[in-house]
């Protein structure tokens, strides 16, 4: 069933006039299993190459509830308004476990959604957490390429998600809930070491008292538990997003710290590092990929595995004859 669509050439020029069809298209291709398709998605990718890495890239996280989608779709129209293009995209690992999404409904950024300057994808669905962060990436490298100059990537505190965005972007934004004591109990020490900033949202009305108090927790808890880099000091601010309150000064941090890692060089350092670290990744996924194709391959595993667990055979032997197996 394969209609003939627009070439690889019409696709790119598209998505460098900003044509949203076409961004959609070349989305479709990054996120399709089929084989021809992942070589077409590369061959993009390759050919847009020039044209990527021009946006600010912005992690958000936080627990379902926490305001994440009333956040961004303030914060994005927010940022649409003074002229940004803001591309939203999800990493959501629930959606690949259970079949249900928590991220990445359309409706949850109403706003947004209708904006001529954004563009909200959900989450690619298929695949392990690895995977599904693979799509995003080439995703967010379509989006630079199509004029996007903001991508914000949202996900859940769930496993290890949050480091795996952390590490495809440039600023970590951490939402908090205001009732602190507790919280505090809950949080993941991980978290808080990939966090470039905290932000206590629902800091409105009644929970504006206990939102500073619950700053202040999280302010000397950062202290304790993560060490500042040397030009950056991740810092707690108060937010309503409901409200559009501290969203100004949220924007402006990160400002601050795109101007402040740039002129000590982390911030391009970082980008090269995760280049390469994607690449490693996608040669382990390569790795992996080939091991559970081969049948042959497939059988030795699982029957070394059952010698391994009886204690017949020892780990490193059962090892060596996969690799002969594979001419390594
Ligand atoms: P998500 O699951 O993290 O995406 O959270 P939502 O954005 O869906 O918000 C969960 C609930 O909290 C909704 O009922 C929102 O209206 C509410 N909410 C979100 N942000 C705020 C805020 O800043 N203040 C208040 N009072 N409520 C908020």
């Amino acid at each position: 069933t394969s209609r003939p669509g627009p070439d690889l050439d019409q696709l790119a020029d598209g998505i460098r006039r900003g044509d949203r069809a076409m961004l959609a298209r070349a989305i479709t291709l990054v996120e399709s299993r089929k084989a021809d398709h992942q070589e077409a998605a590369r061959q993009l990718l390759q050919m847009l190459i020039g044209e990527t890495g021009r946006s600010l890239r912005i992690g958000i996280t936080g627990v379902p509830g926490v305001g994440k989608s009333t956040t961004i779709d303030q914060f994005g129209s927010n940022l649409t308004a003074l002229g940004h293009k803001v591309a939203v995209l999800a990493v959501d690992p629930s959606s690949t476990r259970t079949g249900g999404s928590i991220l990445g409904d359309k409706t949850r950024m109403a706003k947004l959604s209708m904006d001529r300057g954004a563009y909200v994808r959900p989450s690619p669905s298929a695949g392990t957490l690895g995977g599904v962060a693979a799509k995003t990436r080439e995703t967010m490298l379509l989006c630079e390429a199509a004029g996007f100059d903001v991508i914000l990537v949202e996900t859940v505190g769930v496993g290890q998600s949050e480091t795996t965005v952390a590490e495809m972007v440039d600023f970590f934004l951490v939402l908090m809930l205001p009732g602190a004591g507790d919280e505090l109990q809950g949080i993941k020490k991980g978290v808080l070491e990939v966090a470039d900033m905290i932000a206590v949202n629902k800091a409105d009305g009644e929970g504006a008292t206990r939102a500073r108090a619950a700053a202040s927790e999280y302010r000397a808890a950062l202290h304790i538990l993560s060490p500042a880099a040397a030009d950056w000091t991740p810092p707690v601010v108060t937010i309503s997003g409901l409200a559009n309150e501290g969203l100004d000064t949220l924007w402006t941090e990160i400002l601050r710290y795109r101007e402040a890692t740039t002129a000590s060089g982390r911030f391009q350092k970082k980008r090269a590092d995760q280049q390469v670290h994607w690449m490693r990744e996608m040669i382990l996924a390569r790795f992996h990929e080939r091991l559970s194709r081969d049948k042959t391959i497939r059988d030795a595993i699982s029957r070394l595995e059952d010698e391994v667990r009886s204690g017949y055979t020892a780990p490193s032997l059962a090892a060596a004859e996969i690799a002969s197996l594979l001419s390594l």
